[in-house]
């Protein structure tokens, strides 16, 4: 039988690595001798259709991927039905299973089955369609990981490019049912973020009501607050998602991690 080839590029299933010992020389070309499979690791996505692609080839192909959930080959349906319960939305369960795109990827690091491409295919596909939207969606990735030096340089990055940065602190995820930075960190218990995200976004929350800690934290990483007195300044606990859900909501139906929060009224009173 015929090694598979990427339905994109029409090569075969192998990416070139980094070898320290043989640098400058470059990209092997279209073709692919048997010499260079030597400093080659699998790529080999296999779709449920049975085609498959490169990882990169598979991203190039997101949108209609996550437009149509067909394979942009044969046009097979690629959703599978039963991908189990949602672990995406851990507080408000989803009522339906979300569509899963189970693929086999071989790679450098082993064989994966019933690896589920979707999500990294819908990210994708929505940051061709709002490029400027990259840096906002990296902040919530961090946020959701507790990566609090990760977001603070981030933002100071952002800060330095002359972007705005209260409208990555403000982003709302249209990938996630418009879920705030803050209702992300609330929901995946990382109460740094929590405090450091009231610290940056919460202006009508009086400095003095901060715990000593995040005070310092935030001092330490040099990072300012929202004036109070800007008029149109949204507070970040005022955010709703779109099913019309507080911050405090999000804390009460996890209750009790946030109790103390919420009988403290930093998140607000509705
Ligand atoms: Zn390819
Ligand atoms: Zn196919």
């Amino acid at each position: 039988m015929a090694e598979p080839l990427c339905k994109v590029c029409e090569e075969p299933l192998l990416v070139p690595v980094e070898d320290s010992d043989d640098e400058g020389q470059g990209q092997a070309g279209p073709s692919s001798s048997s010499s260079s499979r030597a400093n080659t690791v699998p790529d080999d996505l296999e779709f449920p259709c049975g085609c498959h692609y490169h990882w990169q080839c598979a991203l190039d192909q997101s949108s209609h991927i996550a437009l149509h959930l067909t394979c942009p080959s044969c046009d097979a349906h690629l959703v599978s039905n039963n991908a189990g319960p949602s672990v995406t939305n851990p507080v408000f369960h989803t009522s339906q299973n979300p569509a899963a795109v189970l693929c086999r990827y071989s790679s450098d690091g082993g064989v994966e089955e019933s690896y589920n491409i979707l999500p990294v295919l819908t990210e994708e596909a929505f940051l061709e369609s709002h490029p400027t939207e990259r840096r906002h969606r990296a902040f919530l990735t961090m946020c959701g990981e507790g990566d609090v030096l990760g977001t603070v340089d981030l933002l100071k990055d952002a800060a330095a490019d002359g972007d705005d940065v209260r409208t990555i602190v403000l982003y709302r995820d249209a990938l996630a049912g418009g879920k705030s930075a803050l209702q992300i960190a609330l929901e995946k218990n990382h109460e740094e973020v929590v405090w450091l995200l009231l610290y940056l976004a919460s202006p009508r929350m009086p400095t003095e009501a901060f715990p000593d800690e995040a005070i310092a934290a935030a001092m330490s990483m040099e990072v300012d607050r929202m004036p109070a007195d800007s008029g149109a300044a949204v507070d970040i606990t005022e955010l709703r998602d779109d099913e019309g859900r507080s911050a405090l909501e999000y804390a009460r139906a996890l209750a009790p991690t946030w109790d103390r929060l919420v009988h403290a009224g930093v998140l607000g009173s509705h």
